[in-house]
């Protein structure tokens, strides 16, 4: 059991490589990276412990009870028979579910909609084929580029994501470019410190800026498209324009390619002011995918790694489902989804497909559970 005072997104990176079976914080709040991070390695992460580290002794045996949120340290030999009894009722109940979820989620008026993963490495791809999704919804790059001292090359890019996307071949996966900024800082991009780089150069913004590290991504993307059946999210849109940016780039690399075809192209969401020009926005792109961890921190205006404003960071409320209600209304015939952390919870899944979205990507743990979700809801469209 890890216990440390906060988690950066970068101390993730080295998560899977130890023996951890869950994360304990002094700090942190549930729509931080770090957070999603140990959501998808299926890591037991309870956050905002004060005093943690000084109650818990180096060594100590604890249980972790997640889904509670309760920690015991020292249990008595009865609490860890309860304990145990309670893990495996519900690994038992994940295998069920786990079996169901090779076919695929049809809702109970007969529309099948896909559930796919949002994966980092190679271990949440096949975490989550085994788990039955069916494809890779989004493939956040940023675990290539943390922790590292310089970007990598196209050919370094190209085995990294040809690795984490092994599991996946003969399935769509969507790359997502580069999301860097905020929480997520780059040592070797040398620019002025921002006093609000969440509001700053983030996502596309910093890629415009950067161009070569664009160039890298699309490259090594467009070479991924002989062996993968792949499509590229374009991070923190939120003009028109930043697509046809990424539009413009990539048309010139496909000429300069001889390429027969391009791979689909798509627009993240995740800012209330992408949401209300879905139409406009969708003019350029072949789908939406709605990023409700984003949309909802810009939405409240309330910092999604600040525990001292959680109670502002509401991705269940109707604020959030309206924006994808006015987005999906605005664009009705472009291919949404929904890849937010919103899309993992069951109990909301049937509202996201009464707002008319049609696929969603979830943590690979998930997949089974929000397969099931999907079979108990029904797909009409809600009047708003
Ligand atoms: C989101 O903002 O909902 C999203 C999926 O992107 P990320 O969590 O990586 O910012
Ligand atoms: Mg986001």
């Amino acid at each position: 059991v890890l216990v440390t005072s906060r988690l950066l997104p970068s101390d993730t990176v080295f998560l899977s490589d130890r023996p951890t079976s869950a994360v304990l914080l002094e700090y942190g709040s549930i729509g931080s990276h770090a957070a999603l991070f140990t959501r998808e390695m299926g890591l037991p992460c309870i956050s905002q412990l004060p005093n943690l580290l000084t109650t818990v002794p180096d060594g100590e045996f604890a249980l972790v009870d997640a889904d509670a949120g309760i920690v015991t340290v020292r249990p008595r030999e009865e609490h860890e028979v309860i304990f145990r009894e309670k893990a495996r009722d519900k690994e038992q109940a994940f295998y069920l579910a786990r079996e169901r979820a090779q076919s695929p989620a049809v809702t109970k008026d007969g529309v099948t909609i896909p559930v796919l993963a949002n994966v980092g490495c190679r271990d949440d791809t096949e975490k989550a084929m085994l788990n039955g999704a069916e494809g890779v919804g989004l493939y956040r790059l940023e675990l290539a580029y943390l922790g590292r001292a310089v970007p990598p090359d196209i050919d370094e890019l190209l085995n990294e994501m040809q690795q984490t996307l092994e599991a996946a071949k003969g399935h769509p996966v969507c790359v997502r470019l580069l999301d860097i900024g905020a929480d997520k800082p780059l040592p070797f991009l040398k620019f002025m410190a921002e006093t609000n780089p969440s509001l700053g150069r983030r996502g596309i913004r910093l890629l415009r800026e950067f161009p070569a590290l664009m160039n890298v991504q699309l490259r090594a993307v467009l070479e991924l498209c002989g062996d993968f059946d792949v499509c590229i999210l374009v991070p923190m849109v939120t003009l028109p324009e930043d697509v046809l940016a990424v539009k413009e780039y990539l048309t010139n690399l496909g000429l300069e390619l001889q390429m027969s075809s391009l791979p689909k192209l798509g627009a993240m969401i995740e800012t209330p002011a992408a949401a209300l020009s879905a139409r406009e926005i969708a003019k350029h792109v072949d789908f939406l995918s709605f990023g409700t961890n984003d949309l909802t921190q810009y939405a409240f205006a309330a910092d999604r790694d600040n525990a001292a404003v959680e109670r502002y960071f509401n991705d269940a409320a109707d604020v959030i489902f309206r924006l994808l209600r006015t987005a999906h209304d605005d664009a009705p015939d472009v291919p949404n989804s929904v890849c937010g952390e919103l899309a993992g919870r069951p109990e909301h899944v049937s509202r996201l497909l009464q707002c008319g979205i049609r696929t969603l990507s979830v943590a690979p743990p998930l997949v089974p559970i929000i397969k099931e979700a999907v079979r108990n809801s029904t797909s009409t469209i809600s009047s708003m």
